[in-house]
This record gives C-alpha cells, sequence and structure tokens, in this order.
C-alpha cells in the first residue's frame, strides 16, 4: 500500500504562462497583474512587447476594429533556406501568433472618430516587414486617402525580412510612396514607435509621421551599433538608440507611457481632424501646414506641463 503524504509535494517548478521576469528590474511579475497594466512593469516602468492584437485592443474603441485583408499570406517567391526554410519558418510564426504575416491592418474608431490602422506585430519573425506587411501599410494607407480619415501606424520591427530579399526592400519604397501620397492628400499620419522600430522600417515610413510618438525607452535605430559607428567613424554614444534620444534630436515629438497612450492619440486627432459638423474654419489651411500646425500642436500639448517647446522644428522627414 502506497505512503500517503499528509501535504502536497512542494512545487519547484511554476507554469511559465505564470510568471514573468522583468528584463529592467529582475522582478518576478504576476502575468495576470502585468496584463492589467497593459505590460508594462509596475515596478520600474519596463514596457513589454505586446501584440498587434493587444495592441489594438488596447487603443480602439471597443469592438470597432474590423480587420481587412486577414488571409494576405507570405510567398516564398526566392525558395529561400538559412537555418530553416522560409516556409516552415512562416508556418511556425502562424501557429505561434494565429496570424498570417507580422501586420494586421483594418479600419476602427478612437474617441468615436475613424481611422485607418496598421500594426505590427514583433513576435512574428521579428515583425519584419516582408511583401504583406509592405502592402498592409500601403493598403492602410490608400483607404486612409480613400476615406479621408487618419492614417495611424504602430511599428515594432527589426527591419526588412531577409528571407524575401529584394523584394523586402522594394517594400521601402512602395510604403514610401503610399504615405507621400497620404501626405499631399493632406490625410493625417500618426506613427507610434515602439520597442524596437529599427532597419527598413525606421528609414521608410516609421519615423516620417505628421506626429511621431514613441513608447519609453524604445529600440529605435536604422542599424547596429557596429555599423552605425562604422559609418560615421565615431563612437555612438550608448543611448543613443533609445527614444529620448531620438526625441531630443528632433526625430521623435513625444514619448508617451502605454497607459496614456490611447488619450494622447485621440487628443492629437482632435487636433488633426475637422469636426464631422462641416464647419471648415477649424481644418488648417493648406498654407498653414506643417509649420503652424505644428506650433499650435505644440502650444496645446505643453498646457498640460509635459510638452516640448522645441518640437515645432522636427517630425517630419
Ligand atoms: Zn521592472
Amino acid at each position: 500500500m502506497p505512503v500517503r503524504l499528509p501535504f502536497r509535494p512542494r512545487r519547484d517548478t511554476y507554469p511559465p504562462d505564470l510568471w514573468t521576469k522583468c528584463p529592467g528590474c529582475a522582478e518576478m511579475l504576476f502575468n495576470k497583474q502585468l496584463d492589467k497594466t497593459l505590460r508594462v512593469c509596475p515596478n520600474c516602468g519596463h514596457h513589454f512587447r505586446i501584440s498587434a492584437k493587444a495592441r489594438i485592443e488596447q487603443l480602439v474603441d471597443g469592438g470597432s476594429f474590423v480587420e481587412r485583408d486577414a488571409d494576405l499570406t507570405p510567398v516564398d517567391a526566392l525558395g529561400f533556406v538559412d537555418l530553416k526554410a522560409y516556409p516552415d519558418r512562416l508556418m511556425a510564426a502562424q501557429l505561434a501568433t494565429g496570424l498570417r504575416d507580422a501586420a494586421m491592418w483594418g479600419l476602427a474608431a478612437m474617441g468615436s472618430k475613424p481611422i485607418s490602422m496598421c500594426v505590427m506585430d514583433f513576435g512574428f519573425i521579428g515583425g519584419s516587414m516582408g511583401s504583406v506587411v509592405g502592402e498592409k501599410v500601403a493598403r492602410a494607407g490608400e483607404a486612409a486617402i480613400a476615406e479621408r480619415i487618419p492614417l495611424l501606424i504602430v511599428s515594432s520591427s527589426g527591419g526588412a525580412r531577409m528571407q524575401e530579399g529584394t523584394y523586402s526592400l522594394m517594400q521601402l519604397a512602395k510604403t514610401m510612396s503610399v504615405v507621400e501620397r497620404v501626405k499631399a492628400a493632406r490625410v493625417p499620419f500618426i506613427s507610434v514607435m515602439t520597442d524596437p522600430t529599427t532597419g527598413g522600417v525606421f528609414a521608410s515610413f516609421a519615423a516620417v509621421g505628421d506626429v511621431n510618438l514613441a513608447e519609453p525607452n524604445a529600440l529605435i535605430r536604422f542599424a547596429g551599433d557596429r555599423v552605425s559607428a562604422g559609418t560615421i567613424g565615431e563612437e555612438l554614444p550608448p543611448e543613443y538608440a533609445l527614444a529620448e534620444f531620438w526625441m531630443s534630436h528632433g526625430f521623435v515629438d513625444r514619448i508617451v507611457p502605454r497607459a496614456k497612450l490611447r488619450d494622447e492619440i485621440i487628443t492629437l486627432l482632435g487636433f488633426l481632424v475637422a469636426p464631422s459638423n462641416g464647419h471648415a474654419e477649424s481644418a488648417p489651411s493648406p498654407t498653414s501646414r506643417p509649420r503652424s500646425f505644428l506650433n499650435a500642436l505644440t502650444g496645446a500639448l505643453s498646457s498640460d506641463g509635459n510638452g516640448d517647446q522645441n518640437r515645432g522644428e522636427a517630425g517630419n522627414g
């Protein structure tokens, strides 16, 4: 007859989905608690990377997001094999994320204002931009032009997808040509750079919003330290790749903690979108953009005690 112990055996291991160790402060964080704080460490403020779905849920009016082109699927045009064949890599990422590729786009509302949005997912092959991601960014921009509603892009990407080679590099030109048409149509474009926004995504649409927002401490850069230092022939300060550095150099307009991001974007939409009652006088006149628009924005935002007077010159790349 087996011996029955009066107590349960000690658990040396816990289910991995219960706790997360914060890379910022090494604190063990209870996942349910972390979800309540939008996956920001309550101890040190570290912003964890989140999926495109979670990002959309955090930002838009509840239930307003209607996804478009969810079944757009990448193809292995080059027969690319690195450590794994590209189709195998895609399938693993699709199973892990439930997405067909590293971005979701669709129409939604924020503060009851309609927007066209595209959100990238770092969990899908590093949020890399191949032909599908580029196409989704482009379609989000085209819908914004067609509907005359603001474009919101949330970037989270390691850059171009090397498995698609030149096709991936061509997305830089494709996305930028759409962004240029968005600007020519005087449709507002808000870009949100989250950790990380690097490579071809930083080098194309991510840094050229009418307003560029970033999450605190987000890694933002084009190339790695060694390449960057080699290109300009001098060592870079260790903090150069963080959002705060880009803000102090005018590429980022505002650093916004995740908990305030939705409200911040809604406030910006209030400045950028004319009221729907058809009164045209509150819309910026064509000759006044972008200079006086940004000045007005700076003035209005600095009244909350957070503004930076130097931002008026920045933001439009
Ligand atoms: Zn922490």
